[in-house]
């Protein structure tokens, strides 16, 4: 195997050798992106990440600056896919995925203070940035399922903004059935009908008596039960299945370039959840991308703040909040951290992890507290917080975001003090005001509209079923419709 320091420029010889992916646990096989794509989680409990990473000097980074969006994408992915998928039908599948993005731009900047901006991933059809990466992954899927002739099934529970952009991603599939189960009555009128009208045969979400957690046990139970797992091919596509992280490096990239990069530093505060898209940053740091400050922006839920902080990882009750995106215990992608700042020690990972699953708390090694230090800030915004920063940047900036994004402006703010003035401060938008529609009218009294692409959402007929908590009722009702099933009994 190659072996390569993390961060070492390439040799120009070795960048045309495929990337294999490791498991953080270490006693996984050695996949390469294909897999990886399709496995999702690895087999020992760990998430894949690559080898090495690739790394792209100043001329490359500087060459982004001005190309569309797809381009520059299809630049930062080629080195993870190397030749599983060739670089034209890689081409082909960035320009469709973004095509279905209401901006020409797709992640348009906008600035709303002195050297602050807000970088919008939330023009996708479903309004938050998780489009991003999932219009690509649903087209890699459904070409890497099609080279080997064989389908997959998809199952995801979701509590609002994951199942809609999987639906949406899917939708006409060839190769790929997804099943999205929502708890009935716990999600938004508009994160209900993203899910449940679109009428393609291959999608389904369905409702399930009982709340999130008990969608997400359904889940995790039918990964676990193998003889069903094997007949109905099962995959994932949340946020630990690698290729959507590979997808979300593309706009710290794109940004950054559009504000001088490689000459001019450029931070990032990122509203963070599950870790996946602040570990795309991460990412693009170790690629070569001048990142001054990741700054982790949480709400109420603060776990990653206080790990910082004291260095242990303690979770404790989720708090509902205005971001419930964020509303958040265990942040899975955090892992893939850990495994890198103690330099790839998959012994100490899978302690701490058999910690958190026993006591529900764990320690940093104390170089990993360091590093974690060295290359992330942190900041969580209570809710009295999130509405200030709403209305504050209504009045200063007559700009609109909605709370997810407002954590990401106060962790921008809190962390300005001691930063140099000259970098520029850049702020994701995860999602579009109109998703949260209830949150923005109690904070300014008005109720955004959806654009004017969607208004059709709330006429179109809704097709979903609802379903009893029950295993055995959720796994008949997948086998009786997945065309994987059907195949084989032909
Ligand atoms: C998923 C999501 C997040 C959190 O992203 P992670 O990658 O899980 O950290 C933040 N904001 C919105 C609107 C989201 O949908």
């Amino acid at each position: 195997m190659l072996q390569c320091r993390a961060g070492e420029a390439l040799q120009p010889s070795l960048r045309d050798v495929p990337l294999d992916y490791v498991s953080t646990r270490g006693e996984a096989p050695i996949l390469n992106f294909e897999e990886v794509l399709l496995a999702g989680l690895a087999r020992d409990g760990g998430l894949y990440v690559p080898e090495r990473w690739p790394r792209f000097d100043a001329g490359q980074i500087a060459s982004f600056a001005g190309r569309p969006f797809a381009e520059a994408a299809v630049e930062v992915i080629h080195p993870f896919v190397g030749t599983t998928v060739g670089r034209e039908a890689l081409s082909e599948m960035a320009r469709e995925a973004y095509a279905s993005f209401g901006h020409a731009a797709v992640t348009p900047l906008v600035q709303i203070d002195t050297n602050q901006f807000v970088l919008e991933l939330f023009h996708g059809p479903t309004l938050a940035f998780k489009d991003v990466a999932m219009q690509l992954l649903a087209r890699l899927m459904d070409h890497v399922l099609q080279k080997r002739a064989s389908r997959a099934t998809i199952i995801g529970a979701t509590s609002g903004d994951t199942g809609g952009a999987a639906i949406e991603a899917f939708r006409g599939s060839a190769n790929v059935d997804v099943f999205i189960f929502f708890p009935e009555g716990r999600v938004s009128d508009v994160q209900r009908r993203m899910m449940t009208t679109p009428g393609e045969a291959n999608v389904h979400a369905v409702a399930v008596r009982g709340t999130f957690d008990d969608c997400q046990a359904l889940v995790k139970a039918m990964f676990n039960h193998h003889a069903f797992r094997d007949r109905v091919q099962l995959s994932g596509v949340n946020s630990i299945n690698w290729a959507r992280i590979v997808a979300q490096i593309t706009y710290y990239f794109a940004a950054a370039a559009a504000l001088g990069a490689p000459h001019r530093r450029i931070s990032f505060s990122v509203p963070t959840g599950n870790f996946g898209d602040i570990f795309a940053g991460y990412a693009a740091k170790k690629m070569g991308l001048p990142i001054e400050r990741l700054v982790i922006a949480s709400n109420e839920n603060d776990i990653l703040p206080r790990t910082l902080e004291t260095g242990a990882y303690e979770t404790c009750g989720v708090v509902a909040t205005t971001s419930p995106s964020m509303d958040i215990q265990v942040s899975s992608n955090f892992e893939r951290y850990l495994y890198e700042a103690s330099n790839r020690d998959s012994v100490s990972v899978r302690r701490q992890m058999d910690s958190l699953k026993q006591s529900g708390r764990f320690e940093l090694d104390g170089k990993v507290v360091a590093a974690m230090r060295e290359d992330f800030a942190a900041a969580s915004a209570r809710e009295s917080d999130v509405a200030g920063i709403v209305r504050k940047l209504l009045s200063d900036a007559q700009y609109l975001v909605e709370p997810h994004t407002a954590c990401g402006v106060h962790a921008s703010n809190q962390n300005q003090a001691g930063s140099d003035p000259a970098v520029p401060r850049v702020v994701l938008a995860t999602a579009h005001p109109a998703k949260f529609p209830d949150a923005m009218e109690a904070i300014t009294g008005q109720r955004p509209g959806l654009p004017e692409r969607l208004k059709s959402l709330m006429s179109e007929e809704e097709r979903f079923p609802v379903l009893d908590n029950e295993q055995s009722v959720i796994e008949t009702y997948i086998e009786n419709n997945a065309r994987v099933v059907a195949d084989s009994n032909a």
